[in-house]
């Protein structure tokens, strides 16, 4: 084992100040099952899957309830016993396309389908084994939308791949569930490691996680100590170094090209909660159905780092823990997740957070106002002292001309424009905006944090990219 001496970080990025309503520190709790689940037929990347039970039928937590037989996706679970209530189409709450929804009606005895699993020692199953139980367990990464983690579902087969990364390092606002786990689920986190591994045909591990974390970091180097695949790396708890571009520069020194994929240049990247889920499928047969996130924000009376079944609605779960309003609720975290006009929208399987900003009445020093609230970024009023500070949406009031500050162009981890990209997008000169190197932004949202006018930048270079798709 190996750890690297010096602090890696990137160009770009930011420091987040410590914002009021952040479940830090707080130990995971269990949330009480919920009384309906919903469960949608696409859990984030990968194809739609097609349901197998009929409304009325019985089924089991951890059963499968929807398949699809794609390259990319993986089954579909019930997250509670119970009865299928409802089959019906939604919109899906990242993009808006249609899926379906399969609404389960709790029987409150969570009796559990548990996997087929083989008998004996894991080290010595092989990727093939380890491989198909991750996939009828619906192992899947918490970012890019929940991609699937082995050869199964995914765009690369084990002999392609060499390296897995562990992104150990949470840099965005509110998210506390893989600090949580790192310390509560160490034992998990750590045999989890050595399945997704074997599943990958033992590769190379590089794992990255803040420099703030010493204990862990020491731990590690005693647990690891005579395995010398494993590396960690100290990194600098700057946003957003968990992203899947920026980590691979920083542990490989390698860059991932706009466009593609870790697994396409053999890299495969994987978070705390990844490899806790590796862990319960495999030496405990427990399908991918519930997980740790965090429940924060300025709205929020008791913000808690939480267990939950998947397919809970975000609007129990935000009740629970006092939701003030006004409040703009999201799903994920302020800068990557995505607004909720629907309180019903459910947790799925790449849900970190949910997220309550208040809506502020009135703008304060409205000529400086930056991002979502006077308490971001600013070279004007940096984020100093200790208290910490409160973030509301900063929606309210007007958005203003661009006052060329160049701070969009500094925070870019890519090394963007982010402005012109966006003002290209809007005006429909796609072709301009490609030449620009639009597919190389990683939908970070830093530009659109830190620019005092209040131009939405990320989410029109977002469209913009998507009539370019659309285009192909
Ligand atoms: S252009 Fe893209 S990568 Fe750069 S800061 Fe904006 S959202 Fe992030
Ligand atoms: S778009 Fe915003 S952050 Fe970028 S230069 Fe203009 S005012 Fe500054």
């Amino acid at each position: 084992m190996a750890v690297t001496g010096t602090l890696k970080t990137f160009k770009g990025g930011h420091y987040f100040p410590r914002f009021e309503g952040t479940p830090r520190g707080r130990r995971i709790e269990t949330a009480p099952l919920p009384q309906r689940v919903i469960c949608l037929t696409r859990q984030g990347f990968g194809h739609e899957a097609r349901p197998l039970v009929e409304v009325g039928q019985t089924v089991k937590s951890g059963e499968i309830i929807a398949r699809s037989d794609g390259l990319i996706s993986t089954p579909v679970h019930a997250t509670v016993s119970g009865r299928v209530e409802t089959i019906e189409s939604c919109p899906h709450p990242r993009g808006g396309a249609l899926t379906q929804r399969i609404i389960i009606a709790a029987d409150g005895r969570d009796n559990w389908q548990l996997l087929k699993r083989p008998k004996g020692n894991f080290e010595k199953w092989g990727p093939e084994k380890l491989g198909y139980l991750l996939y009828e367990a619906g192992v899947t990464a918490g970012g890019k939308g929940g991609f699937p983690s082995t050869e199964h579902s995914s765009l690369a087969s084990p002999d392609q791949i060499g390296y897995l990364l562990i992104n150990a390092v949470e840099t965005e606002p509110y998210l506390e569930g893989d600090a949580q786990l790192l310390s509560q689920e160490f034992e998990k986190l750590l045999t989890g490691i050595k399945i997704l591994r074997g599943a990958l045909g033992n590769v190379e591990v590089h794992m990255g996680l803040g420099y703030n974390r010493p204990r862990a970091v020491e731990e590690l180097q005693i647990r690891m100590e005579y395995y010398d695949w494993f590396h960690i790396h100290p990194l600098l708890p700057k946003y957003p170094q968990g992203e899947d571009e920026v980590l691979i520069k920083s542990l490989l020194d390698r860059q991932l090209p706009a466009g593609h994929t870790a697994p396409e240049i053999g890299v495969v990247a994987a978070d705390v909660q990844q490899c806790v889920a590796a862990y319960e499928a495999v030496l405990e047969g427990r399908p991918f159905i519930e997980r740790v996130i965090s429940i924060g924000g300025s709205a929020i009376e008791r913000p808690a780092n939480l267990r939950v079944r998947l397919g809970t609605p975000a609007g129990e779960l935000l009740s629970a823990r006092g939701l003030r309003s006004p409040a703009r609720i999201i799903l994920g975290g302020p800068l990557r997740g995505v607004s909720l006009s629907d309180v019903d929208t459910p947790v799925l399987r790449d849900t970190r957070a949910l997220v309550a900003l208040a809506e502020p009445r009135r703008r304060l020093f409205a000529g400086m106002t930056p991002g979502f609230g006077y308490d971001s970024y600013t070279k004007i009023l940096p984020p100093l002292g200790l208290r910490a500070k409160r973030a509301t949406t900063g929606l309210n009031g007007p958005e203003r001309p661009c006052i060329h500050c160049g701070y969009c162009l500094d925070v870019c981890p890519q090394n963007l424009l982010p402005i012109t990209l966006a003002e290209r997008a809007e005006q429909g000169l796609l072709r301009q905006a490609e030449k620009l190197d639009i597919f190389a932004c990683i939908d970070c949202g830093l530009c659109s944090y830190v620019c005092p006018s209040k131009l939405p930048l990320a989410s029109q270079i977002a469209k913009g990219k998507a009539a370019l798709r659309e285009g192909r």
